[in-house]
């Protein structure tokens, strides 16, 4: 009698779970396909980081982060425990009685305990403690889950004490029973849909940040105008998220009070998937105000624990608009500057050829250089800019490089890729290629991180591949032995890390390497190395003229956070941060001082 109404319960529930599965199964395969399994190797090393370990879960918030391994490990274990007493429940076999099953269960007592632990701990900071990024209100839902992972556990401990045949014991197996049964059909939902997803959306997310595959124009692809257009990663992603809000702390523009958050851009898109609105406008769902918002600095995408990728879905909004038109104005200047000459400012290439000419400057030949020396726009054109390359160069002979430039340039595509104006960056990415093959270098040195993750990477796609190396990364290589770092009158400075060379690129150790070689003393501001708060010029916002409302400037936030190191010098690697903390600091009117960390290097460089 007990097994039929176990059966029954079972059937009952376990529909219930494959049903609203089947919903989501359903919308994920409807889905354009844009799963891919390509670089296996990082892709399992990655699952048993981030899945198997929870390093990541863990890195950013380790307490919290340990207390909720603690339950996954705990949910894993339990699989095998789970599985035996539901083949007992049903009548199919029981193998309670055997020797493994005794120990497993007695292996099992620790991860009973750590999972009390931790949901306890989970239970507490979700109701009591409630931290900003897990929303402004108290969810039901997962007291009631935190709940039932506590009775399971307890129940679990309780067959140590209870007499096998007891009623106690009966009661309390149906207890435990009945709770996962419960529990599954919770789930599917619910936040806690990642249990089972998450281990396959970790594996499926692609080994680049922000990976925006090139659109094809031979099959009219524009970008993502419609919830329909969403590829199927992109569905699979919205029934990911667990809400912790990860995604929203790290962001510059939710950070500087701006509308855009992350988090809501992903749980707006599961809501609107829900209710099947596949017409709608992703203009409307999201709002085109903070589409445009975004800098595309990363941080969402690289603090997810669950392997979601935001930058696809913001991006891909912005090329729908883009081909539709829909672009704000200080874009559309900016692209009339690409059409007509090439670059963002839209200034005459005369300019780039004086600079070339009065650096001493030869024309790249590869039978001659080791190096091609790509001077991007803002070596093009900004003087600042100019000063830091002029000392790059300054290193480059002391060491004896042999170098030369490109006799013409145009700008990478990246102001382009970043907005949406696939098109665009299309033309500029294949007209710079061509260029690129032709002169055949073997290496690309630029000190503009944008540039070597655009033609180092995004290039790639076109089946260009060539090796783009950072100033940073080379000098530091090249200036090895040349000094010792002193603490004897050190200079007191912080560093910014810009978000394509820290986040994008990785390269953390040998900016640091080369200031401590020359004798900086390091102050590391708050969200530095591979989480840095933007500078505020990525995706297109170096042109956006309204950028400061609603909310303050995200380079007046980082600005601060700069200042509050009390370091008075802040050396840069990039040359769109320089110029956007330049006008904070214009701003506040501070005195702090700025210096290019190649000029930094040159400055202290022994010339024997
Ligand atoms: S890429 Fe950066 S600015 Fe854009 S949503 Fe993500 S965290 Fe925010
Ligand atoms: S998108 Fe990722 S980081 Fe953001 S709330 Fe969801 S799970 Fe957390």
């Amino acid at each position: 009698m007990a097994t039929v109404a176990f059966w029954l319960l079972c059937l009952a529930f376990v529909g219930a779970f494959a049903a609203q599965v089947a919903k989501r199964v359903q919308l994920i395969a409807a889905a354009p396909n844009t799963f891919a399994v390509d670089n296996l190797p990082f892709r399992i090393q990655r699952f048993v980081r981030d899945v198997l370990l929870q390093v990541r879960t863990i890195r950013e918030r380790p307490l919290t982060g340990l207390m909720h391994a603690f339950v996954f490990w705990g949910f894993v274990a339990f699989g095998g425990y789970t599985t035996v007493e539901f083949l007992y429940g049903l009548g199919i076999v029981d193998l309670r009685g055997t020797a493994w099953f005794h120990a497993y269960r007695l292996m099992l007592t620790p991860f009973a305990t750590a999972v009390l632990v931790g949901i306890i701990y989970l239970l507490i900071r979700r109701a009591f403690v409630r931290p900003i990024a897990l929303g402004d209100h108290v969810s039901l839902e997962s007291i009631v889950i935190a709940l039932f992972i506590t009775t399971l556990m307890v129940t679990f401990l309780l067959t140590f004490r209870l007499e096998e045949g007891t009623t106690a014991a009966t009661v309390n197996w149906w207890i435990h029973a009945l709770v996962i049964l419960a529990f599954l059909a919770l789930i599917p939902a619910s936040k806690h849909f990642h249990l089972v997803v998450s281990p396959i959306t970790v594996f499926l997310k692609s080994p680049e940040l922000g990976n925006l595959p090139n659109l094809d124009f031979e099959k009219e692809q524009v970008g993502l105008e419609t919830l329909k257009d969403l590829g199927s990663k992109m569905v699979l992603d919205a029934f990911t998220c667990v809400e912790c809000g990860r995604c929203q702390v790290n962001c510059p523009a939710w950070g500087a009070g701006k509308e855009l958050n992350p988090k809501k851009i992903i749980l707006q898109t599961q809501d609107a998937l829900v209710a099947g609105t596949r017409d709608a406008k992703l203009g409307e769902i999201y709002s085109e105000t903070v589409l445009w918002q975004c800098t595309t600095c990363g941080a969402c995408e690289n603090q997810c624990p669950v392997g979601i990728e935001h930058l696809p879905i913001l991006i891909g909004a912005r090329r729908g608009l883009v081909s539709n038109g829909d672009a704000p104005e200080y874009l559309g200047a900016m692209y009339n500057n690409l059409e007509r000459r090439s670059n963002i400012w839209g200034l005459g290439y005369d300019q780039r050829a004086k600079f070339v000419q009065s650096a001493g400057l030869d024309t790249f030949d590869a039978a001659k250089h080791e190096v091609l020396v790509w001077l991007g726009c803002a070596g093009s054109f900004d003087a600042d800019f100019q000063k830091s390359l002029r000392s790059l160069f300054d290193i480059l002979r002391t060491t004896g490089i042999r170098f030369g430039v490109l006799a013409k340039e145009r700008c990478n595509g990246d102001p382009a890729k970043r907005t949406g104006n696939e098109y665009m960056y299309q033309e500029l990415a294949t007209a710079n290629i061509d260029d690129l093959k032709a002169a055949a270098p073997k290496t690309i040195l630029t000190s503009c991180p944008h540039c070597v993750k655009t033609i180092g990477s995004d290039y790639a796609k076109f089946g260009y591949r060539v090796d783009v190396v950072h100033s940073s990364v080379f000098v530091e290589e090249l200036t090895r032995g040349r000094a010792q770092s002193s603490a004897d009158g050190a200079e007191t400075v912080t560093f910014h890390d810009p978000c394509y060379l820290g986040r994008y690129g990785g390269t953390v150790d040998e900016p640091r390497a080369l200031l401590t070689r020359f004798g900086a003393d390091i102050r590391e501001p708050v969200r530095n190395r591979d989480n840095p708060y933007c500078c505020g010029a990525g995706g297109g916002l170096l042109f956006a003229d309204k950028e400061e409302e609603p909310g303050s400037r995200i380079s007046d936030v980082r600005f601060k956070q700069l200042r509050d190191t009390g370091a008075t010098t802040v050396v840069t690697a990039c040359p769109f941060c320089s110029i956007m903390l330049k006008g904070a600091q214009a701003s506040a009117q501070a005195d702090t001082q700025f210096v290019d960390l190649m000029t930094f290097v040159s400055s202290k460089l022994p010339r024997t």
